[in-house]
């Protein structure tokens, strides 16, 4: 690439560490004009034998050499730092998010390609003499790891799987969504000059192209993010031939507040928690729980936060919200809101589609909209949160598990003692006490319980989902 041009206009998918040719493309959209953006490679199906064999090659001498993969993941996150701001921008171009937001990030990808490189991944020799012989468990790599990302946060999570499945010793095929592909197209060519040729390969194709992906002979493992509709097709099609799966699903889930909080500090984390990315956060606060007796002085404080929040292009300085990735989300959440408003919810702040181009939605608290409703039930994911009432914790706890889902949830309390003993009570992967999301870091497990997933992401425990276990026994080895 020449020094005038720029990463988006050589925007390509990456295979054997070379462009690949492609004879059809497919628009991007800017999601806050809804104008095209940028076309983006239609990777066929076909073209799909050629990027597994060349990731299948390069497997072969790429997980033998384990010093040199862990200093191509700090080469890694030294090239995401010095093309940050060119690689951010594309993100807020076909995301939406603020343009810090999508800075960071790729600062926090960064942080986890690190995180991994120092990650020892030891054999464990379980016994080694005379009498006995040798036993040892070994954590191999698997081959050729397919990776599915959805548009929320196109980079992170893709990052979540290439940088444990690289560590491993595996090659990996990456695939983003068709809403957000020109960023992970973008990181796929400057992180060419980190990893030899095959073992990061990105290709951008429409939803079948993630159905073939699933299903072609050569990955030996699918890591899998998006919705739970999704995830479900995904298990199918690795079982027929016993693709390894790791699933991150849809999430709705709960924040349960307890009299005791203090409702002005708890507001601001609360409200950060829901509408942070647009509320497109699969952990995002997605349904507030509160005692009868502090609920209307939440809503308010809620309320008065929202209205505050200015919305507009994530490339504007001062923005604190950007639009809604598409329209078809865009509609969702219209839809859900005003169904609950016709279900006799009352709208405190926001409750309608902004009028301008692209798919800006107002920040939008929701009152008296209770379980049975569709934004109570459902993963609304986007900017739009229901305040529920409750008059005894235990009912609370109960609605807050009456859901397929398991991801996250917190518990808020002026003790956090008496939040801490909720909050096992719910059915999460993950809980928080007085804040929301906080054990989202590279060194902790990841993962929901029920519809929200299969398997974590993260820490060693994320790691050792790119490896299977193989038992070496012999006779002692001196
Ligand atoms: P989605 O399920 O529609 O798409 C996700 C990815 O799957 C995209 O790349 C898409 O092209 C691909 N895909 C579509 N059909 C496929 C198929 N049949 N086989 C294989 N791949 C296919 O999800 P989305 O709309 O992009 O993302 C939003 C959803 O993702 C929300 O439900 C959200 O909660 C969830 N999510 C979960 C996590 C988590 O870690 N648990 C994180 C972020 C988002």
């Amino acid at each position: 690439m020449t020094e005038d041009v720029t990463l988006l206009d050589a925007v390509a998918a990456t295979s054997g560490g070379e462009d690949l040719p492609v004879s059809s493309r497919f628009d991007v959209l800017d999601p806050a004009t809804g104008d095209v953006l940028a076309q983006a490679p239609d990777v066929s199906v076909d073209q799909l034998d050629g990027v597994f064999a060349v990731a299948l090659d390069a497997f072969g001498t790429w997980r033998h050499d384990e010093a040199f993969r862990r200093s191509a993941l700090r080469r890694a996150a030294e090239l995401i730092e010095e093309r940050i701001d060119e690689l951010a921008e594309i993100l807020t171009a076909e995301q939406g998010k603020p343009l810090a937001e999508a800075r960071s990030e790729f600062a926090v990808s960064a942080m986890w390609l690190r995180y991994y490189a120092d990650l020892d991944l030891p054999s464990e020799v379980l016994v080694n003499d005379e009498a006995a012989g040798y036993q040892a468990v070994v954590r191999r790599p698997m081959g050729v790891v397919a990776a599915i990302a959805p548009w929320n946060f196109p980079i992170s999570l893709a990052v979540w799987k290439i940088a444990p499945a690289l560590r491993a010793g595996n090659t990996i095929v990456v695939k983003p969504s068709p809403h957000t592909p020109l960023a992970t197209l973008a990181l796929g060519q400057v992180l060419r000059a980190a990893f030899p040729p095959g073992v990061l390969n990105v290709v951008s194709g429409l939803d079948p192209l993630g159905a073939a992906m699933v299903e072609h002979p050569v990955p030996r493992k699918v890591s899998f993010t998006g919705s739970t509709a999704v995830g479900r097709k995904v298990a199918l099609g690795a079982a027929a031939d016993l693709k390894r799966v790791t699933l991150e699903l849809g999430g709705n889930d709960p924040a349960v507040i307890l009299p005791d909080v203090d409702v002005d500090e708890i507001a601001p984390s609360l409200y950060r928690s829901a509408f942070a990315n647009a509320g497109q956060i699969c952990l995002a606060v997605k349904r507030v729980y509160v005692h009868d007796s502090i609920k209307a002085r939440l809503v308010e404080a809620l309320g008065e936060i929202a209205r505050s929040v200015t919305v507009g292009s994530g490339m504007t300085e001062g923005v604190q919200m950007g639009p809604v990735n598409n329209r078809a989300q865009l509609d969702r959440v219209v839809d859900l809101v005003d169904d609950a408003v016709e279900a006799g919810a009352r709208v405190v702040a926001g409750g309608a589609a902004i009028d301008r181009p692209g798919y800006f939605y107002a920040p939008t608290i929701v009152e008296g909209a209770s379980d049975g409703v569709r934004l109570v039930d459902e993963e609304q994911f986007g900017p739009a949160l229901p305040i529920i009432g409750y008059t005894e914790i235990e009912d609370a706890i109960a609605r807050a598990n009456r859901t397929e889902y398991g991801l996250t949830a917190s518990v808020w309390s002026g003790d956090p003692e008496r939040a801490a003993q909720w909050a096992p009570r719910i059915e999460a992967g993950q809980v928080a006490i007085n804040a929301h999301g906080t054990g989202v870091r590279p060194d902790l497990p990841f993962g929901g319980l029920k519809s929200s997933g299969l398997g974590v992401e993260n820490g060693p425990w994320g790691l050792y989902s790119f490896t299977e276990i193989q038992v070496v026994t012999g006779p002692h080895r001196p």
